[in-house]
């Protein structure tokens, strides 16, 4: 039997026609009004059952989480709360949910108890939320660059390269782990005899493959999943997360800058427009969270208002340098509030850090950038003081960094004289270093975490929310 999504039916082009619908019992009053919800749309549609009209044995297979079909007419609805509403005259049960044993019941539920139930929490009105901006977001980023003459490159997942330093790797083995893979006379494990001859890991960053395309493609982007076995339980860290990488040719830092403020601004803007109800849903959840907060910590703007703040305003770019001296200033690092205090240029920002500058001091977007040289990666060019990397942060309200990038060391000698210092091997590295032998030039990108921007978006406070099976130390549920 065709069907037709919700969201259709409630545009009312069908009105007054017999119409099929299929979802799942949101919830069921008076034997007489069921709210119909099949995931295409926030709104239930309400399908009306005459009185007697069906078999009591059917009415009471009516229950929250059971799967339904209803014919019937779609008229203008009498009551309060709809607009359309299916007048029924055939109704099925598709799969029955057996109220006694249903995990999600017409209430609230804590997060905590949803995250548990993963595979379930979509079907409330929040995840659907949710999940339904997650993919439109997935939709801009890909739209932004495809309309703006980035191709779409798939980095490796398995790499066999351990130069990209970004974090603690998940090893990948055929080997057995239980003490008898092969060795050598050393003792140390003999991985020519592994699946790929050599040690591979889950990669934690596509950007030096993805360097390789933007010298020849000209802009690239990626988005993929990458792996970090960082043993940080945050709530904003995931051992596994999906990425988006551009790398330019021919781009310094600037415009670098420029191009991600852009790209963030319009993957917001679109959403806002495309997902007003769902968003609007959220900005109440917050509300009411916050309501048990403090004044202090409540957020000064709603949902809705800081997404249109975001676009509205332009992202604050700060040196390193200026950073540290707002900061060794400030009334928290005077009164040793932070736990870790700033006193000398060069100390790597800590996350209490970066969310001062963004909340109490700048209060909007921070882009930081001409980072020490000491606490970023080999890539990263070097400024002509010698000390600072053309490196790039930009720090978000409530998030943190949201997203980490520079302009790429393009000069082949200080290249390796940079890995030299830092041990990383360069036979390893002979095809990177390709790059910069042939045809090398200036070239930029950056990494945005997408589950930061899914959180930022949402308004919810922990990134396991914002995924739908999150992946974090001691758990891989699902
Ligand atoms: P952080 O300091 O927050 O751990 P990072 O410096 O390790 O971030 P990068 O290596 O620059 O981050 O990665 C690029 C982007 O990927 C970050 O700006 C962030 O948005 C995202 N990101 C990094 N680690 C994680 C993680 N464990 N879970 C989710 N997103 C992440
Ligand atoms: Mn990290």
């Amino acid at each position: 039997m065709k069907h037709t999504k919700i969201i259709d039916l409630l545009s009312g082009n069908l009105l007054l026609q017999e119409v099929t619908a299929k979802g799942w019992v949101r919830t069921f009053r008076n034997n007489q009004f069921i709210a119909l919800n099949d995931g295409s749309t926030l709104q239930n549609i309400q399908c009306v059952l005459e009185l007697d009209a069906f078999p009591e044995e059917t009415i009471k297979r009516v229950t929250t989480g059971a799967a339904i079909m209803v014919q019937g007419v779609l008229v203008e609805s009498q009551g309060k709360g709809q607009k359309y509403e299916i007048q029924v005259f055939n109704l099925e049960i598709l799969g029955d949910s057996d109220p006694e044993k249903y995990p999600i019941q017409p209430k609230k539920h804590s997060l905590e108890f949803l995250r548990e139930n993963a595979h379930l929490r979509i079907r409330t009105n929040m995840f659907g939320a949710i999940m339904r901006i997650r993919s439109t977001l997935a939709y801009a980023v890909h739209k932004y660059f495809q309309d703006n003459g980035f191709f779409y490159v798939n980095t490796p997942i398995i790499t066999g390269s351990d130069a990209e330093g970004a974090g603690e790797m998940f090893q990948v083995t055929s080997l057995p782990i239980d003490g008898s893979a092969p060795r050598n006379e050393d003792g140390s494990i003999n991985y020519k005899e592994d699946f790929f001859g050599k040690p591979t890991n889950l990669t934690v960053s596509g950007q030096l493959e993805g360097e390789t395309y933007a010298m020849g493609l000209g802009s690239i982007y990626t988005f993929g999943p990458t792996f970090r076995a960082e043993n940080s339980n945050t709530s904003r860290h995931l051992a596994e997360f999906w990425m988006i990488e551009p790398e330019i040719a021919f781009l310094d830092l600037d415009g670098n800058m420029d191009l991600a403020e852009d790209f963030i601004k319009f993957v917001i803007k679109y959403t806002l427009e495309k997902c007003e109800d769902d968003l609007k849903l959220l900005e109440q959840r917050l509300l009411d969270e916050e309501k048990s907060k403090p004044q202090a910590e409540r957020s000064e703007m709603s949902l809705i208002d800081k997404l249109r703040f975001v676009l509205d305003n332009n992202f604050k770019r700060v040196s390193y340098t200026e950073a540290i001296d707002i900061l060794k200033n400030s009334k928290p690092n005077k009164n040793k509030k932070f736990q870790y205090l700033i006193d000398e240029w060069g100390a790597d920002l800590q996350s209490e850090h970066e969310r001062y500058l963004v909340e109490k001091h700048f209060k909007c977007p921070v882009i930081l950038f001409d980072y020490p040289a000491k606490i970023k990666a080999f890539y990263m060019r070097l400024n002509k003081d010698e000390k600072t990397v053309r490196a790039m942060d930009i720090l978000f309200p409530g998030i943190g960094e949201i997203v980490g990038g520079s302009q790429r060391e393009e000069r082949y000698d200080v290249l390796v004289e940079k890995m030299k210092a830092l041990n990383i091997p360069e036979e390893e590295m002979w095809w990177y270093l390709d790059t910069r032998r042939f045809g090398s030039c200036v070239h930029s990108g950056f990494g945005l975490g997408f589950e930061r921007l899914v959180l930022f978006v949402t308004g919810m406070t922990n990134i396991r929310d914002v995924i739908p099976f999150p992946r974090y130390p001691q758990n891989a549920e699902f």
